[in-house]
């Protein structure tokens, strides 16, 4: 049974290369197959011909060989956005100005793809696809899409590369194999590099394998820094992560690297718009790409539901929430192994919200762990500080991690109770107080809506007389009514209530969750 090694984007990286040969020839590899880009990334760009030379690898050519073969003024790599075209021309110059003439005549004469049969299969080996030798075949493409390319070869088995990003998938009698980079990491956080193993017999495919391959990406990385090549590219071998060209990969691929758009074109956000919390500013550290999570567009916020019913049933609840709905609730034990692998990834804020919270059994022992170890905001009715969640809150009072936010709709228990329920502003003004006295950090919105909106100032002060006036005597009052969606009133002690009014854009109808 034929086992061949296929591999391509070597990209000047003979350290991988030397690897990738002891590899395949360890895994018994018969024949070894090289899909083209020789160089383009790295420094050393002669020092991979005598590798492929020398183990008698079959190769064809990539855009980049076909470019430096005919001494073209650019890559033809096939971008579209000037970013990516400025790095791919930096590394193209350096590239063309590092490749020996002999080695430059040999990539000129280099086929563009290769047909054979291997094993009795029929195996077609492109760079790009078959229908250009740039064509990005990214594993989401569509697949009317992809079944364009697989008809264009007709081929039993499929070989590409150029993206950098291995993958396989079974189209149409098809095998769609891209093996990846051997030159450079695939976006993947790892420093390995990738090729295929594929195992032919009869007239099939019998194995695919899609190898990653530990190789000295040191020695790599000091090779590339000690041409001056840029840093970004360096960090990418030393970090698996693409810093550079990444407006042609598509948002699939993309979500899952480390970076995501480039610096200059992320937006500018309002912060105190943004949420309760400040938007967090993205700091410049001289890589050309950010990433969204964390920025100002994608703050590194968790939101928990922590179950879905609730003691009212709102006739505005977004999520249908009522003392029927389905309780859902999540068991204590999911929710801290959630706080712990949200401090993992880098989260940094985390708002606990439902339904009601204060209805799950275990809230305060969740409270407890994830105000411990994560800035956290619970959003309630304060509805429910009663009996014994009394004790429950006290032991919560004071922890510098916890705010409480919650929301009413009017000055009047006339206005707040039309929408939720007879007698519930009277219970909700006095569960503020009772969060107030034990010294618990708090937040009062209220949603602006034709219905309420003459109550704005009233409301205000309604929450400060009811939730502050125990407790925060001589306390100065900040007083910014006017500004629509901003706060209105505060009280400058981490342990009394803030109030913000919020205009509803249905106008008729809060469009957001109540206590937001
Ligand atoms: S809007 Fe809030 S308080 Fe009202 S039913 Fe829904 S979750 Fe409960």
């Amino acid at each position: 049974m034929p086992r061949i090694a296929v591999f391509g984007g070597v990209y000047a990286n003979p350290y991988a290369l030397r690897a990738l040969l002891d590899d395949a020839r360890d895994r018994g590899c018969d024949a070894l197959y090289c899909l083209g880009d020789l160089g383009g990334f790295g420094a050393e760009c002669d020092a991979v011909w005598p590798l492929l030379l020398e183990h008698d690898v079959t190769t064809i050519a990539g855009n980049y060989d076909v470019a430096i073969g005919r001494g073209d003024e650019d890559c033809g790599c096939g971008y579209a956005d000037p970013r990516d075209n400025a790095f791919a021309q930096l590394m193209y110059d350096y590239t063309r100005a590092h490749t020996c003439a002999p080695f430059a005549a040999w990539m000129a004469g280099l086929p563009g793809e290769l047909r054979r049969e291997i094993g009795g299969v029929d195996v077609h080996m492109v760079h790009g696809s078959p229908l250009a030798i740039n064509d990005f075949l990214w594993e989401s493409l569509p697949d009317a899409a992809l079944a364009e390319r697989v008809r264009a070869s007709g081929a039993r088995l499929l070989l590409c590369t150029h993206t950098g990003i291995a993958w396989q998938r079974e189209l149409e009698g098809t095998r769609v194999v891209n093996v990846g980079a051997v030159g450079r990491p695939a976006n993947d956080g790892r420093t390995e590099v990738w090729y295929a193993v594929v195992d032919l017999q009869g007239d099939d495919v019998a194995r695919v394998d899609l190898v990653a391959l530990a190789y000295d990406w040191r020695a790599q990385a000091a090779s590339m820094r000690a041409a001056g090549l840029p840093e970004p590219f360096a960090e990418t071998i030393e970090t698996g992560w693409w810093t550079t060209c990444l407006e042609i990969v598509p948002p699939r691929e993309r979500a899952r690297g480390a970076f995501h758009v480039y610096r200059e074109a992320l937006p500018e956000v309002d912060a105190p718009g943004a949420g309760w919390a400040d938007a967090p500013v993205t700091v410049d550290d001289g890589r050309p790409v950010v990433s969204l999570f964390a920025s100002a567009l994608f703050p590194p916020r968790l939101w928990v539901y922590s179950n879905f019913h609730c003691n009212l049933a709102c006739d505005y609840c977004v999520v249908a929430s009522s003392p029927r709905a389905r309780r859902r609730e999540l068991p204590a034990e999911r929710f801290f192994a959630l706080v712990d692998e949200a401090l993992r990834e880098g989260f940094g804020e985390l708002y606990i919200t439902g339904g009601e919270p204060f209805v799950h059994p275990q809230i305060a022992a969740m409270i407890e762990y994830a105000s411990e170890r994560l800035p956290t905001v619970v959003l309630t009715n304060a509805m429910l500080f009663t009996g014994r969640r009394r004790a429950e809150l006290a032991r919560l009072a004071r922890r510098p991690g916890l705010t409480l936010q919650s929301s009413i709709d009017g000055a009047r228990p006339a206005t707040h109770d039309r929408w939720r329920g007879d007698g519930s502003w009277r219970q909700a003004i006095d569960g503020l107080r009772f969060a107030a006295q034990l010294g618990l950090p708090l937040r009062v919105a209220m949603t602006q809506t034709p219905a309420n909106g003459g109550e704005v100032e009233d409301s205000g002060n309604a929450v400060m007389k009811n939730s502050a006036k125990l407790t925060l005597q001589n306390q100065q009052v900040q007083s910014q009514a006017g500004r629509d969606s901003k706060p209105v009133s505060s009280l400058n002690s981490p342990s009394k209530p803030k109030y913000s009014p919020k205009k509803c854009p249905k106008k008729h109808r809060h469009s957001s969750r109540c206590k937001r």
